[in-house]
């Protein structure tokens, strides 16, 4: 039997309800921000960062635009890579100030053209914050379970992306991405595969309980 994405969302929805985004925020430039963050970084040091830094201190495009390069940096080394984030968060939202009257804009094409902005992260602000679906955000772990379940046999972020939307109704981009986040998280891990409590042991193309070999592991290239 092969793994459809229908199967997969039915499947997933009874065990887990994730929230809309793993990072915490209250407008669409608080998750613009944190995504930034998350480059490199667990979501649980971002949420720590934001609500104890971050939020308390900074609420507008100009807040960001006017602070020091140094103090930004600061207020967000904790998070890696801090410099290249704090220019990029500070370039983006002069951005956002010059032509977007310091708001976030509602496209993909608009969130694409800001600093540190790629497709990802416009995807997932675009569905968490405004409800729209414009892609799919193809993280570490979307990848690595649309290649383990048999879903897309593409090996780059924007290949596993074009299957996935191509199998999966609009409507359920977002949630698709956020249910395989958590099962990557949950049961289908970088380091282990535990087919044994997975619902899609007898199934899946990866799983060891079927004696099938690890389809993230059968090229020379690594994944994460
Ligand atoms: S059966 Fe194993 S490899 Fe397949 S999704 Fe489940 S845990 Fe991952």
């Amino acid at each position: 039997m092969t793994i459809t994405i229908p199967l997969v969302l039915r499947t997933l929805r009874k065990r887990h309800t994730p929230p809309r985004a793993f990072l915490q925020f209250r407008t669409p430039l608080d998750l613009l921000v944190a995504t930034i963050l998350s480059a490199q970084c667990t979501d649980a040091r971002v949420n720590a960062v934001t609500k104890d830094i971050l939020y308390p201190k900074y609420r507008t495009a100009k807040d960001y635009a006017s602070v020091s390069q140094r103090e930004l940096e600061h207020d967000i080394h904790s998070c890696g890579t801090f410099r290249n984030k704090a220019k990029h968060i500070r370039q983006m939202c002069a951005l956002l100030i010059k032509e977007h009257k310091g708001e976030v804009p509602e496209t993909l094409e608009a969130l694409i053209r800001l600093p540190g902005v790629g497709r990802k992260t416009a995807s997932v602000v675009l569905w968490a914050a405004f409800g729209i679906s414009e892609g799919i955000a193809v993280d570490t772990h979307v990848l690595r379970l649309a290649r383990r379940l048999g879903l897309s046999k593409a090996h780059t972020p924007e290949g596993v992306e074009k299957d996935l939307m191509c199998k999966t109704s609009r409507k359920d981009w977002g949630v698709l991405t956020t249910l395989l986040i958590s099962h990557g998280r949950a049961t289908c891990t970088a380091r282990k595969r535990q087919c044994d409590v997975c619902p899609f042991r007898s199934t899946c193309p990866s799983s060891w309980i079927a004696g099938k070999k690890d389809r993230t592991r059968q090229d020379p290239r690594s994944y994460p």
